[in-house]
């Protein structure tokens, strides 16, 4: 219960990767921004 304010005060998700924002659109499985995904992919 005293995580309650770390995960509020949370500012926007960022990527793991390059510290991009991640657009909340995204599921929350997502941990890296697209870009750093597609990297992955190609
Ligand atoms: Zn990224």
């Amino acid at each position: 219960m005293l995580d309650l304010d770390f995960y509020r005060n949370l500012p926007e998700k960022s990527c793991r990767e390059c510290g991009d924002t991640i657009e909340e659109q995204h599921e929350s499985y997502l941990y890296e921004c697209e870009r750093c995904i597609g990297k992955h992919e190609e």
